[in-house]
């Protein structure tokens, strides 16, 4: 309570803000994860590594939008083809030759995807690769992972619940889902072999993102890989997130090709963007020059703006040396984080590979979400911007000193909540 308190009077102008935003919008916002209570900071502007909220506080930002801002919030190579492209018109009805520029490029860094499809949201991506998946093996159940997040209306746990859970609260589309626990093949095989037969599909994240930056054993990846293949359903990788470990994704540096890939977030190079693609012969269902072909639409899935933005993200930003860096950046972040931590049994560990993390709270379940609620408050008092649930993404604007002083803060803000708990 104490610690609210002081947030409130902290932060004013985002309370007023907020208590506006609740006349219009249900419970103040359209991102449930973003509305931390009792009342979340309102962001007036960002440059470089930097947020800045309504109240005038300046935040270093280690969320980078959930993985998707990991350009940073200044990149001059984007906004100069951003602004290029506005120059040349909004909007055209029609196609233009960046659209099958950017599917070469994804197409070329994804051997799993022969063709792909564009959409609005790695949500959208996912949902489009499951029903795709379901006309092509005319079967009916889907197969998704205890903790497995795939966007809203897909999700299958509770936002700010510890990963494996499986609990009631999540808006979902009505698929006949079949929950299988993540990183034990035996146990998945159990489950689905009585009904192999009906399983169209099985979607999995190669690490959960939002279910606690938890990696995908590569034992049990590959194990799905020859399971589906067995039994004769699709498998697809959302690596929605995973797609930014490497040029090819985790796909690529585990070398298990899946059958369908899903990605999104920072490949529309800051815009909304979703993208799905597969073998030829699943996804050349929507070539029109087919007889049997099937529709998909979407006013804004070829965007003349995103087209580009994301086109040049993959020529100039996201090159293999690049992402490499980053990447062993944020390895270095979560080494330097276990160790101040106290390491495997500490009541603050953090998984993750890579540039994708997250600070986990192993303090008696009743204590966890206030527990990472206080690490919050501490953090933001600190200078630092991350998800209240302990998400933490790299961008390319963050250096190895912001590394040390962020390192540094979440050690004093643990350290306060271990000793008031
Ligand atoms: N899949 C994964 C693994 C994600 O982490 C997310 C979003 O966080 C999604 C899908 C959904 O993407 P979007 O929020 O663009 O709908």
């Amino acid at each position: 309570e104490a610690a609210r308190e002081s947030y409130a009077k902290r932060n004013p102008n985002s309370l007023a803000a907020f208590n506006k935003a609740t006349v219009f919008l249900p419970g103040g916002g359209t991102r449930t994860t973003l509305i931390t209570l009792p009342f979340p900071l309102f962001i007036e502007s960002g440059s470089g590594a930097t947020v800045t909220d309504v109240d005038g506080h300046t935040y270093k930002d280690f969320l980078s939008d959930f993985t998707s801002g990991i350009y940073g919030k200044s990149n001059e190579v984007l906004k100069n083809a951003i602004t290029t492209a506005i120059s040349s018109g909004l909007q055209f009805g029609a196609h233009t030759t960046n659209e099958a520029r950017l599917a070469d490029h994804l197409t070329s860094r994804f051997p799993s995807m022969d063709l792909v499809r564009f959409a609005n949201s790695g949500t959208e991506a996912n949902l489009l690769a499951i029903t795709t998946s379901l006309k092509h093996t005319k079967r009916k159940k889907v197969v998704v992972f205890s903790g497995g997040y795939h966007g809203s209306l897909l999700a299958h746990f509770h936002s700010g619940e510890p990963a494996g859970n499986d609990v009631p609260g999540a808006l979902r589309v009505p698929f006949d889902f079949i929950i299988a626990p993540y990183n034990d093949i035996e146990g998945t095989k159990a489950l689905i072999n009585p009904v192999a037969k009906d399983v169209g599909v099985i979607i999995v994240e190669p690490m959960l993102g939002a279910g606690g930056c938890i990696p995908g054993d590569p034992e049990f990846l590959q194990g799905l890989r020859d399971y589906t293949k067995e039994i004769g359903a699709v498998l697809i990788f959302d690596e929605v997130q995973t797609s930014r470990l490497a040029p090819g994704g985790r796909q690529s540096l585990l070398g298990i090709t899946p059958d369908m890939t899903t990605v999104g977030k920072f490949f529309g190079g800051g815009f909304a963007f979703g993208a799905f693609g597969g073998k030829k012969e699943i996804m050349s269902i929507f070539d029109v020059r087919r007889p049997d072909h099937v529709n998909h639409g979407g006013t804004f899935n070829n965007s003349p703006l995103t087209m580009v933005a994301g086109s040049t993200a993959i020529e100039q930003i996201l090159t293999a040396e690049r992402l490499a860096d980053l990447n062993d950046r944020g390895d270095r972040l979560r080494e330097k984080l276990n160790s101040a931590l106290g390491g495997a049994g500490a009541p603050f560990v953090v998984t993750g590979l890579g540039s994708i993390n997250q600070i986990n709270c192993h303090l008696p379940k009743e204590d966890q979400l206030t527990a990472l609620e206080l690490v919050y408050f501490g953090l933001l008092e600190r200078g630092f911007w991350i998800a209240q649930r302990g998400t933490l993404a790299l961008n390319f604007e963050i250096t190895d000193k912001d590394v040390d002083e962020f390192v540094e803060a979440v050690v004093e803000s643990t350290a306060a909540v271990v000793k008031a708990t």
